[in-house]
């Protein structure tokens, strides 16, 4: 929240000004269980782990709060771990993936838990890149033996998170690790996953699991798609307006229609998650300038769904750092002091830049510094990796698509996901 300051506080002789909102961030979507955040990629070490550095960038941007996306046993599992490791910095998320899902079918051959497979592998998070090409047919049915067993296991792990005893020192109880039901849904652009049917079983499945929770649980879904799917599956378990629905939920990653978010929001009363793929195309962004900020969450998925300069989005963000530079120019101009060490900057700027041959100037900041993974560096951000310090791009161009102030995304956000997960903030 902004306060008002002293006149010598801000040590200008004039009338006093409110100080600069300085925003916070919740991330309700960051797969931080991906090998990626360990420096392994595709089972090989390829730098240092440095999933401390991630989490430390994060906080040091204002994203204090990371919901970690369990979507899988091993993902939920390493979440959970992450969540007592960085306790009330970290949450997590418990629940099968529709990509993950094929471990409902006949034809999986391996253990549905792979913290239980003998050579345990590394497996990323599915990337959000469709692959129409591949889709597994629907016909081959499900496997109901095996479907009960991963039922009944993905309760215990859940009814094992929720009694794990308060860790930390001090008489306080520690945060919950475990803050929602999910992920899962139905994914229609990557049936070379799972197919169809398959999907569906495992959502309503996960959905009936999901209604005995007590106490409940808030979900985290997953749609893409699907959506006349998606909605009956929830409506079936649910209720017509998903009455039953105790704690709510959250669609995340949309990339959905105006028509479609309305329904999810003003008809069944869910919640709305935005990152990077949001802003893929001017439709997408023109979605994001109806979504009711009582109705919106922020996240990034990473290490997937960056904000590219080939997105829509993009131009929000460069729009959106030229009227801060020209709003930070502006109030420099009417503080002498400012102004003098301003102009300093400049000229300095000017000359460092006559020595690298006038190198243009980035129409959008880097916070941190970019840097291949072969190459990586303490300290930089490895490209290609998205981050969650790079939640506050996605906040940014929320705020430039709708027309409103930084500040009213990010508090809108923080309202609406510490209320619906349950966090202390
Ligand atoms: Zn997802």
């Amino acid at each position: 929240m902004a306060e008002p300051i002293s006149d010598e506080a801000n040590g200008v002789g004039v009338a006093s000004s409110l100080t600069p909102y300085t925003p916070r961030y919740i991330d309700i979507g960051i797969n931080l269980a991906d090998p990626i955040f360990r420096g392994r990629y595709h089972g090989k070490s390829k730098h240092p782990d440095d999933l401390k550095a991630v989490v430390g960038r994060a906080v040091e941007v204002g994203c204090t709060k990371l919901i970690v996306t369990g979507s899988s046993f091993k993902s939920t599992r390493d979440a959970l771990k992450l969540a007592r490791e960085f306790p009330g910095t970290v949450f997590a998320t418990a629940g099968i993936h529709p990509c993950s899902s094929s471990i409902f079918s006949p034809s999986h051959h391996k253990h549905h838990d792979e913290s239980q497979s003998e050579g345990e592998e590394e497996e990323h998070t599915p990337a959000c890149d469709p692959d129409p090409s591949k889709p597994i047919p629907d016909g081959e049915g499900v496997d109901h033996a095996r479907s009960a067993t991963i039922i009944a296991d993905l309760a215990r792990l859940i009814a094992e998170a929720r009694a794990a005893p308060a860790s930390g020192p001090g008489p306080s109880p520690a945060p919950p690790a475990l803050v929602a039901f999910g992920e899962f849904g139905l994914d229609y652009d990557r049936l070379h996953y799972c197919s169809r049917e398959v999907q569906q079983h495992s959502f309503a499945a996960q959905l009936a699991l999901a209604a005995t929770l007590r106490p409940a649980l808030p979900l985290f879904l997953h749609s893409r798609a699907a959506h006349a799917d998606f909605v009956r599956l929830l409506r079936d378990a649910f209720g017509p307006r998903l009455e039953r629905l105790e704690r709510g939920g959250v669609v995340h990653s949309f990339t959905g229609t105006v028509a479609e978010m309305r329904e999810l929001t003003e008809d069944l009363g869910l919640y709305i998650g935005v990152n990077g793929c949001s802003f893929k195309t001017a439709e997408n962004c023109d979605v994001v300038r109806q979504i009711d900020l009582s109705r919106l969450m922020l996240e990034t998925d990473g290490p997937w769904c960056e904000v590219r300069p080939s997105h829509e989005g993009w131009k929000y963000l460069v729009q959106f750092e030229a009227k801060a530079k020209a709003a930070a120019a502006a109030a420099a101009a009417a503080s002498p002091a400012q102004a003098q060490g301003e102009a300093e900057a400049e000229k300095q700027s000017q000359q460092q830049g006559k020595k690298k041959n006038q190198k243009k100037e980035p129409e959008v900041p880097e916070r941190y510094k970019v840097v291949k993974k072969e190459k990586w560096e303490e300290g930089a951000m490895v490209k290609g990796r998205n981050e969650p310090c790079t939640i506050e791009r996605i906040a940014k161009i929320v705020a430039e698509i709708k027309g409103v102030s930084l500040e009213e995304v990010c508090e809108a956000a923080w309202a609406n996901t510490v209320k619906v997960f349950g966090i202390d903030p």
